[in-house]
């Protein structure tokens, strides 16, 4: 059976990915053991370990100051290991409010210094990327969500305090052509646009650490993780697997430029029917709207169980919006093939038809 599936995360693989990592679960190439039967240390792993830190380097184009780390704990911990490294006590760090997660951030940065919330988009409901805001130069850093997964907003452009900038990428990492090495520190959980649950991507800068002076726990240190090549501990050892086949098959697509283009392809097709569709609408700012989540509702609200319904029957799933802002979501990441977009919008069409 074929699904068209736009869940937000966990997320749809691509079938490669898929087979390869059915056939390393049976027997790691030739090892006759399974890529969940092998030390995280041995001869097996360590170079699928080297390969996915070489693909992010390669596909990111990032300069040798950064150091690229697997990290359990989700893009949530990131939200405090981030200002437990960082962020001293009395110091203060810059932060945008553009949704949920943004706003996780900034609670958990609270806990370690001053918190300086440079914008907020709260009062529309998140539906706009505020623009104008000034930062203070004295802030360790400025941090910002580049794409709001709940809201379905992204900074079309990034912008440039002067400070350094840190970023939560976890909706739209590798899904457009940027300049990475402007930041200085980018975090992602893996399960949208680069692999599975369970392991978090994170590129940081050598030169942005070791000015904290507090102690931190080991496990919670960047340095220490980077001394040990993110194996520190035992690290999740099958989440990094899918993250390298992921890896290979996005360089195999040709990269961050080549999935832009069909990134914005595949958002515009599904753009232009909400806008053209009479029962649905898209209550974010035409300049703010995502290219990976897509969230529209529907103009007449007693249509909405009906449009899901006629959805599972197409076999579209994930279209339910987020339960904090109801309505609909389609999430576009990068293994959406165009074919299940164009099925969307075709289904779209068919339910005004029935419903105009
Ligand atoms: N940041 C953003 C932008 C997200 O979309 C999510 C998860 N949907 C998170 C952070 C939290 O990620 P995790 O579940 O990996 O902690």
């Amino acid at each position: 059976m074929q699904v068209h599936n736009f869940n937000a995360g966990p997320s749809i693989l691509p079938n490669e990915v898929l087979y390869q990592a059915s056939k390393g679960i049976l027997d790691f190439e030739g090892s006759g053991m399974s890529i969940l039967e092998v030390s995280h240390r041995g001869k097996e792993f360590t170079p699928v370990m080297e390969e996915a830190r070489a693909l992010v380097r390669e596909l990111m184009q990032l300069d040798d100051d950064f150091e690229v780390l697997f990290l359990h704990g989700g893009a949530s911990t990131q939200f405090m290991q981030v200002p437990f490294n960082l962020l001293n006590s009395g110091e203060t760090a810059a932060y945008t409010d553009t949704g949920v997660w943004a706003a996780k951030a900034i609670k958990e940065a609270r806990l370690f210094g001053e918190v300086d919330v440079v914008c907020s988009g709260k009062d529309d409901q998140y539906h706009h990327i505020p623009k104008n805001f000034s930062v203070p130069p004295q802030a360790r850093y400025l941090h910002i969500t580049t794409n709001n997964t709940i809201y379905g907003t992204q900074w079309a452009s990034m912008p440039d305090p002067g400070i350094p900038l840190v970023a939560d990428m976890s909706s739209d990492i590798l899904s457009r052509q940027l300049d990475f090495n402007r930041f200085s520190l980018i975090y992602a959980g893996a399960q949208k646009n680069t692999g599975t649950a369970g392991v978090a991507l994170v590129m940081v800068r050598k030169s942005f650490l070791g000015e904290a002076r507090r102690s931190i726990p080991t496990i919670l240190d960047y340095r220490v993780h980077i001394q040990n090549g993110s194996v520190f501990n035992t690290p999740p050892v099958f989440a990094i697997y899918i993250a390298m086949l992921t890896l290979r098959w996005l360089k195999a697509q040709g990269g961050a430029a080549a999935l832009e283009k069909i990134n914005e392809r595949k958002a515009k097709l599904l753009y232009d029917e909400i806008d053209n569709n009479p029962l649905f609408h898209c209550p974010v700012a035409v300049e703010d709207r995502s290219r990976m989540n897509v969230c529209f509702v529907a103009t007449r609200p007693e249509l909405e169980t009906p449009f899901l319904d006629f959805c599972k029957k197409e076999n579209i799933v994930g279209i339910k919006g987020h339960r904090s802002s109801g309505g609909f979501r389609a999430s576009l990441y990068n293994a959406m093939p165009e074919e299940s977009v164009q099925v969307l919008v075709e289904a779209m069409r068919e339910f005004a038809r029935q419903h105009g």
